[in-house]
């Protein structure tokens, strides 16, 4: 089978580098890819995966490349494509592709649109209320007494979410989204939930428009600095499986959650196939959905992937084909530790084009495997190309393991202004 990988972060080696174990992978194209995704190769063909260069939200250009190299299965790692349709134009030029369709990606391309579904079909969430108008959003904020989070209903590149803790700062988010238009057309409407505290995990779910099989649970961390400080980012580091849920209270929450999303996406006529992602939080009244995403977590799938056991174009397969039930996902036992090395100044401005080093000595440890996430070859020389750099990532017999190695290969690596968490995995011990 010809492949193709739609994007370029650490999201999508862990996906390149998992299909290219797969006897069914005889190519594998990235489009763009990284330094990274460029030296794996398919384990079966022993062919090196080719990064093209074409975006990841130039869907005309992927969909020519596509036709042209006659590729069987095409899987989407970013939410931007998703939300463009990717799925519903590879499908209608009669090409398998493995993500949402536009109607489904609406899960995470709209929060307006999430939350109402949450409140039809039961799905445990935040007390909430929607607004297109910014003075009634702003009562509804003096209702909740100001403690409550203002999200801009669109995608704003995660930074659309708003945390107050009292009316003045609620007003100030309004204004800022609804107002100022901060995140553009992205906050006409907003959501506002009231405060919730408790434990936040990351769940993933495989769906294939009928059945949803959940993975174990996992937990990223947001924040740029130690101790939850600084910064929201993308996510600096993850680990998995987390202590906060045992086998019967994570089949429980499945139960509370996916049984009513699957049954409301039927009902509104949503063919939900690809994956799904709910930020949750296990608050002392039970778990609470704080949002859906409709792809892969980055980097949730760092950990996630290197436990799986299960050949990923198979699975993916049979998410697109709709036979799911037919398959039993299968983890190893182990844990795994994914801890994000970033460019200094990342969340902020940051420099590229750093050489980086000591990547061979780091994957050499027993266990390890670094993904590459924001890294370019320069000159022979592979060098940071983004905010978030490598996710540098590990399994061990436990998370103390797993977490102790992960960071004895971060400590092999060095690029100049090299920015990392040394506390990924502790809120577990
Ligand atoms: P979201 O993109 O909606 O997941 O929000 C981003 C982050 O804001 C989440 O990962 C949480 O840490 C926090 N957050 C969102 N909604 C709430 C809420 N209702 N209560 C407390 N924290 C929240």
């Amino acid at each position: 089978m010809k492949l193709l990988v739609i994007g370029s972060g650490g999201r999508e080696h862990a996906l390149v580098w998992k299909l290219a174990q797969s006897p069914h992978a005889e190519k594998i194209f990235c489009a763009p890819g990284n330094a990274g995704i460029q030296q794996e190769r398919t384990e079966k063909t022993e062919q090196p995966v080719e990064c093209v260069n074409i975006g990841a939200e130039n869907l005309p250009g992927l969909l020519a490349f596509a036709q042209e190299q006659k590729v069987d299965f095409t899987v989407v790692g970013p939410d931007n494509p998703l939300a463009l349709g990717i799925v519903d134009l590879f499908q209608k030029h009669g090409l398998k592709i493995w993500g949402v369709n536009q109607q489904a990606a609406q899960f995470e391309s709209s929060k307006v649109f999430s939350q109402k579904f949450m409140e039809k079909y039961g799905i445990p969430t935040a007390a909430a209320g929607t607004f297109s108008e910014a003075g009634k959003a702003k009562a509804f904020c003096a209702s909740l007494g100001g403690k409550c989070v203002v999200k801009a209903d669109g995608l704003a590149l995660g930074k659309g979410v708003l945390i107050c803790t009292n009316q003045a700062e609620a007003e100030k988010a309004v204004d800022e989204i609804m107002v100022s238009k901060a995140f553009g057309e992205a906050g006409a409407s907003v959501v506002i939930q009231e405060f919730l505290e408790g434990i936040e995990v990351s769940l993933h779910a495989l769906c294939d428009g009928k059945t949803a099989k959940i993975f174990p649970t996992s937990q990223d961390h947001k924040r740029a600095l130690d101790g939850d400080l600084g910064l929201n980012t993308g996510g600096m580091g993850t680990y998995s499986p987390t202590p906060f849920l045992n086998d019967a209270q994570l089949a429980d929450v499945a139960a509370k959650v996916l049984e009513p999303f699957m049954h409301g996406c039927v009902a509104e006529g949503i063919d939900y196939r690809g994956l799904l992602y709910p930020g949750v939080m296990l608050t002392k009244n039970g778990p609470k959905i704080l949002e859906f995403n409709a792809r892969f977590g980055d980097p949730e799938t760092q950990v996630y992937l290197t436990r799986l056991e299960n050949d990923l174009v198979e699975l993916l397969d049979a998410s697109v084909s709709g036979t799911l039930d037919k398959i039993e996902l299968k983890w190893r036992p182990e844990a795994s530790v994914c801890v994000v090395m970033a460019s200094g100044g990342y969340p902020g401005n940051y420099a590229k084009g750093k050489a980086i080093n000591g990547l061979e000595a780091a994957n050499a440890l027993p266990g390890v495997k670094v993904f590459h996430a924001g890294t370019a070859f320069k000159d022979g020389q592979i060098v940071t190309n983004g905010g978030r750099v490598l996710g540098v990532t590990a399994l061990g017999k436990d998370l103390r393991a797993a977490q102790a190695a992960a960071y004895a290969a971060v400590e092999c690596i060095q690029f100049e202004g090299a920015q990392f968490r040394r506390d990924i995995a502790v809120k577990a011990f």
